[in-house]
C-alpha cells in the first residue's frame, strides 16, 4: 500500500479442541462447523508476526511463539518458522528496528530472546522494544498466572529496555496505536492509514473469524470475559467500515480480510483473498 509494504510472517500453527477452547461455544455448535476444524476434530489457528516495511524502518508486530513443539491436554502447537520466513522477505533480523508487542501471551513474544554463547540476548539486537506500560506491569505481578511470561526468556532481556506505547501515539507516520483492553489488560491494536484505506492490525480481539458471528465466545486466554466482549462489540462497527483491511495472525489461509455489515449487530468475514 502506497510507500508502505506489509507483509504476514507465520511461525507455526496452534491446535485446540474449540469447545474448551471457545467458553460459550457447545458441541452441538461445532458440528455445524466441520470446516472450521481438522479431520481429528481441532481448531486450527496461525501463529505469526507482521512486518510493516517504510522507508528504513523495519517493524515486527509480535513475535510468534518460538522455536518450540508443545503438546498438553486442551491442545499443541509448533513454532519455529518466524527467522526463516523473514529472511524470505529479504531481512536478516539485524534489519528489524523496532518491535511493538500486541500483549505479552507465549504466542507473540516467542522470539524475544535466543541463546548466544551460553547468555540469551534479544533476537532483534538493533531494534526498539514497545509495549503498553499497562502489560508490563500486569505480568510483572502475575509471575504465577497459568500463561506468565518466561522470566529469563523474556523479562530479564527486556529490563530496562522496552518503551512504552501511549493510546493515540503515531509510531511512524500514518501509524498509530489504539489501547483495547479486555483481552489481556494491556491489549495494543495498530491502525495504518494510507491513503483513502487503513489496515487494523487487531491482535487477538478475536482468535477467529467465528468471533464475529459470536461475539460472546470467549477464547479461554481471555483475561477478563466481561471486558473482552465489551470491546468486540464496541469496534465491530468501526471495524466493518469501507476500505478497513483487518489483520489477525491468528486466522488461517489469510491473515488479511473484511467485515461486512449485514445488520444490527450481525457481522461478516470475508477473506481478502476471496
Ligand atoms: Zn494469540
Amino acid at each position: 500500500m502506497g510507500k508502505y509494504k506489509v507483509t504476514y510472517l507465520p511461525d507455526g500453527e496452534g491446535y485446540t479442541i474449540p469447545s474448551f477452547s471457545y467458553h460459550g461455544s457447545t458441541e452441538e455448535d461445532w458440528k455445524n462447523l466441520k470446516q472450521y476444524l481438522t479431520k481429528e476434530g481441532k481448531s486450527l489457528m496461525s501463529i505469526g508476526s507482521f512486518l510493516i516495511e517504510y522507508k528504513n524502518e523495519k517493524i515486527l508486530f509480535d513475535l510468534g511463539i518460538g522455536d518450540i513443539h508443545y503438546t498438553q491436554p486442551e491442545g499443541s502447537g509448533d513454532g519455529g518458522e518466524l527467522l526463516n520466513n523473514l529472511k524470505k522477505a529479504g531481512l536478516d533480523r539485524k534489519d528489524i528496528t523496532k518491535v511493538i508487542y500486541s500483549h505479552f501471551h507465549p504466542d507473540h513474544i516467542g522470539w524475544t530472546s535466543i541463546e548466544e554463547n551460553c547468555k540469551r540476548i534479544l533476537t532483534f539486537p538493533n531494534a526498539d522494544y514497545y509495549s503498553s506500560k499497562n502489560e508490563w506491569d500486569f505480568w510483572k505481578d502475575n509471575i504465577n498466572h497459568p500463561l506468565a511470561v518466561d522470566q529469563k526468556g523474556f523479562r530479564e532481556p527486556l529490563e530496562g529496555k522496552i518503551k512504552f506505547l501511549k493510546d493515540g501515539e503515531e509510531i511512524i507516520p500514518n501509524l498509530f496505536v489504539k489501547f483495547e483492553f479486555g483481552h489481556t489488560p494491556g491489549l495494543i491494536n495498530l491502525i495504518l492509514n494510507v491513503d483513502e484505506k487503513r489496515i487494523w492490525f487487531m491482535s487477538d480481539m478475536v482468535h477467529s473469524d467465528l468471533q464475529f458471528e459470536n461475539p460472546d465466545w470467549c477464547f479461554f486466554s481471555d483475561n477478563n470475559e466481561e471486558r473482552a466482549i465489551k470491546t468486540r462489540k464496541n469496534t465491530f462497527d468501526d471495524l466493518s467500515k469501507p476500505n478497513t483491511i483487518i489483520a489477525n495472525s491468528h486466522f488461517v489461509e489469510d491473515a488479511f480480510g473484511y467485515l461486512k455489515k449485514e445488520g444490527e449487530g450481525k457481522y461478516k468475514f470475508e477473506r481478502y483473498t476471496k
